[in-house]
């Protein structure tokens, strides 16, 4: 099997340095393997958007070295595919169009949080019968989660990892306006691009089990998935403007050489590269996934100053 990878930025802001090092791991993890590394630009959220940002993933990416093949895909102009599967889940009874209104929806939330437990949707919808639409109203698409049973993922760096469906929701696939939500454009992309293995931060675990249902609606294969831990501060708080830079351009704005930034990135939860500063050529020949940890890691800005 050819291992293709991908780095899927929102171009919301500046490249932070745990978006870089999912970059860089997946760079490596691909070349490592003789197999593709690609880029896909999430720019469905077109209100945040920016030009701006993405010239800072591309600049970022091409100053450490990270080349990408083929094209960098958009996601916005994929807009098209997305809906064609949301009609496809549709029709084989995986999904419904909700037409409950903005203040339906904000009294299920206030519901919950009188009983003080995660809002979640409370399925009207999902069991009316669809004749009873109220004639050209907005509705979204949510997908018919199941509700018994688990979803087990068998993560690369955190092992077995499994929530009770029941704790679900039926999510939102697609927008009043149309649009696809992220969770579904996610998926799609990445099974259309044939990505055999997702590398990104643990914040992303919740995502994945909602993302397993959209895949296993749909009678997709899986990706192999790899959930980074997350980078800290030095005080094991999340890493924030406190703490120093945090992201790529403020690091080479201080002169942080992109070697030392490449290196220290690997030895921030990659086990096998304390000895000496790596060539990109060994970094490539090194690593692999089973060599990332799974405790959280913390930014030591003295050491990676050492680097440089
Ligand atoms: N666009 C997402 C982000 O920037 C990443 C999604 C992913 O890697 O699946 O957090």
């Amino acid at each position: 099997m050819k291992i293709r990878t991908r780095f899927a930025p929102s171009p919301t802001g500046l490249l932070h340095i745990g978006n870089a090092r999912a970059a860089l791991f997946n760079y490596l993890f691909s070349r490592h393997h003789g197999g593709e590394f690609f880029l896909r630009i999430e720019d469905t959220d077109r209100e945040r958007s920016t030009q701006q940002a993405v010239d800072v993933i591309f600049d970022g990416l091409s100053w450490m070295g990270l080349d990408w093949d083929n094209e960098p895909v958009f996601q916005s102009t994929r807009q098209g595919r997305h809906a064609e599967v949301v009609q496809e889940l549709l029709e084989k009874g995986q999904a419904y169009r909700c037409y409950c209104t903005p203040q339906e929806l904000e009294a299920m939330r206030e519901k919950a949080r009188a009983e003080k437990r995660p809002p979640r949707y409370d399925g009207t919808w999902r069991d009316r019968d669809p004749a009873e639409a109220p004639q050209g109203a907005p509705y979204t698409v949510r997908l018919k989660a199941p509700r018994e049973g688990e979803t087990v993922i068998n993560d690369l760096v955190q092992g077995e990892v499994r929530v009770a469906n029941a704790e679900m929701d039926d999510l939102v696939l697609l927008r009043s306006d149309g649009t696809p939500t992220y969770l579904l454009a996610v998926v799609v992309d990445d099974h259309d691009m044939e990505i055999t293995h997702v590398m990104r931060g643990d914040d992303h675990l919740t995502n994945t089990f909602r993302q397993a249902m959209i895949y296993r609606a749909m009678g997709w294969e899986l990706p192999r998935f790899a959930h980074l831990p997350l980078i800290h501060g030095p005080d094991g708080a999340k890493l924030s403007k406190r703490h120093g830079a945090q992201s790529v351009v403020e690091f080479r704005d201080e002169g942080i050489l992109p070697e030392a930034l490449c290196n220290y990135l690997l030895r921030l939860g990659w086990g096998h590269g304390d000895a000496e500063v790596l060539s990109r050529e060994e970094q490539i020949d090194l690593f692999d996934i089973d060599g990332v940890g799974q405790s959280p890691s913390r930014m030591d800005y003295t050491k990676l100053a050492h680097l440089n």
